[in-house]
């Protein structure tokens, strides 16, 4: 291709909100089978909300401990995400703030991804050591409570089987309650899809939230159940396009977190990387294209131009 085409096509891009890194950048977009699609973020707004607080106390009183109740559950785990900037953080501190206002305070914020988090939160006169996150993970850490036959664990399951994304909250060694979050799928998610497929493009949805969640994304925007690859921890992520660039495949990944950044310069060695511009700095600097409206069908349109732009000059 000659310069001044690529130019040219950088420059329509740029119209679209579609900012690319180097001209050359182009070419490999032109090859790409496979397109990988973070869930959170990009193919959803990634605005996730409070839906419910859910204690075994509320379900069935016999299980109750002593002291619980939705605010206490919601304040605390507010109070230890407020070091987070995870989509599920956000909605969990916003929730906490909007119903009791001031957070109490915490500190020895540790954040472990794709997992939760810890920190010790001071309430009245005594401090917690707070847990949020996954009750696999917090299984791991020693918390007691939050296995698959545990009132907890089992209303945990129960949300997560409607397609939410859900955290089990724990302090003092004990899982206590859930919290419930849901997400919306961006409205031209699909066609973003459907057009991906237009283009002759496998697509695939990559997530480390649980495997209901995703598939509930899935099934609305178009992508199939066998193509949704669920619970991958963010170390993996990268892992995931490797195999896919082993295969064959020319692999473009788009993603909006800081989970997806390694993955992203991974899907880059040899197709491409695109991130949401409405995401993390670090997967911006990862990406070879930043797709400036956080619209998913930037990520077609890329394509199009890139082959478009090719065509001319061949
Ligand atoms: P995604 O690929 O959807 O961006 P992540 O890999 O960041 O997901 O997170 C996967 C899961 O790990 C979340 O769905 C949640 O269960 C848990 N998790 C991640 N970060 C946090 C956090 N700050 N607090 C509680 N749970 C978290
Ligand atoms: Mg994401």
């Amino acid at each position: 291709a000659t310069p001044t085409a690529l130019l040219v096509g950088t420059g329509r891009a740029a119209q679209l909100g579609i900012v690319i890194k180097g001209p050359e950048i182009l070419e490999s977009t032109r090859q790409i089978d496979t397109m990988v699609l973070d869930k959170t973020g990009t193919l959803t707004a990634g605005h996730m909300r409070l839906a419910d607080v859910a204690l075994p106390a509320l379900a069935a009183p016999a299980a109750a401990h002593d002291g619980d109740d939705p605010d206490t559950v919601l304040r605390l785990a507010g109070a230890a995400e407020s070091g987070s900037e995870h989509p599920v953080a956000r909605a969990i501190t916003e929730a906490a703030a909007a119903r009791s206002g001031q957070l109490p305070r915490s500190s020895g914020f540790v954040n472990h991804p794709g997992q939760g988090v810890t920190a010790t939160v001071e309430l009245g006169r005594a401090e917690y050591t707070v847990l949020v996150g996954r009750p696999g993970w917090l299984t791991t850490q020693g918390v007691g409570g939050a296995g698959p036959q545990d009132p907890v664990g089992r209303l945990h399951a129960e949300a997560e089987g409607t397609g939410a994304t859900a955290v089990v909250v724990a302090w003092e060694g004990r899982a206590h309650g859930v919290l419930v979050l849901r997400d919306e799928v961006k409205p031209t998610a699909a066609v973003a899809v459907a057009e991906l497929r237009g283009l002759d493009v496998n697509v695939h949805l990559l997530t480390g939230d649980n495997r209901a969640a995703a598939e509930h994304v899935a099934d609305r925007v178009g992508i199939a159940r066998e193509h949704v690859l669920a619970e991958v921890l963010p170390q993996d992520k990268l892992d995931v396009v490797a195999r896919l660039q082993a295969a064959g495949h020319v692999v473009g990944m788009v993603g909006d977190g800081v989970n997806d950044a390694a993955a992203l310069a991974q899907a880059g060695r040899q197709g491409l990387g695109l991130a949401m511009g409405t995401g993390t700095d670090v997967a911006i600097e990862a990406g070879d294209i930043t797709l400036m409206r956080g619209d998913p069908r930037a990520v077609p349109s890329a394509l199009r131009i890139s082959r478009a732009t090719l065509r001319i000059v061949r």
